[in-house]
């Protein structure tokens, strides 16, 4: 059995879930439904746009257990978006119904074309981090070493300095 960290985002409403945090809540529910069993779930949070998009995002985070390789759960993941209404070859960063990104896995690293694992950004991200370390806290990132809950912390002294000072 393998582990997941995914990271949900949304900032859409949907025409029959409603508002973001209820399309979160929809796609944990669609997840089960697919055999993705979803063992812990973060609250929601609201967080403010990257890139073009003005809408503000909900996020959340969710530890799953399947039996799926990496790339095989994206694929189930992007069926997931697409069922939700997300159209492909939107703008990257554009507004969506639901983002869903594997964060972590339990085996480590996984890097193949389109599917790179630990997500390339996750570490820079509080509104990944936040909901993360509130469920899996003790999860240590491969490639730093560093648990979710020391990322995270990491994370808010980084963005506690004043602008321009230089972090040692
Ligand atoms: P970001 O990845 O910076 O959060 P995004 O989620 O808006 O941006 P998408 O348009 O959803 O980007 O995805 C672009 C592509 O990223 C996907 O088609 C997928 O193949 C690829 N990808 C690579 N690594 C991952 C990962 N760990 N989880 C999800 N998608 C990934
Ligand atoms: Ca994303
Ligand atoms: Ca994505």
């Amino acid at each position: 059995m393998n582990s997941y960290l995914i990271a949900l985002g949304s900032n859409m409403r949907h025409h029959r879930f409603g508002s973001p945090e209820r399309v979160l809540q929809a796609a944990l529910d669609e997840l089960d439904k697919r055999g993705i069993k979803v063992m812990h779930t973060a609250r929601p949070i609201r967080s403010a746009p990257l890139g073009p998009s003005l809408r503000r995002y909900a996020n959340s985070a969710a530890v799953v257990k399947c039996k799926l390789d990496p790339d095989e759960l994206l694929d189930e993941l992007k069926a997931i978006e697409r069922a939700f209404g997300r159209r492909s070859g939107g703008q990257r960063w554009g507004s969506r119904v639901l983002d869903l990104d594997i964060v972590l896995w339990s085996g480590g690293a996984w890097s193949a074309p389109g599917l790179t694992v630990p997500h390339m950004a996750f570490r820079e991200r509080r509104f990944v981090l936040g909901p993360a370390a509130e469920i899996a806290g003790d999860w240590r990132d491969p490639l730093t070493g560093l648990t979710l809950r020391q990322l995270n912390r990491r994370r808010i002294r980084l963005e506690s300095q004043p602008i321009g000072a230089c972090p040692t």
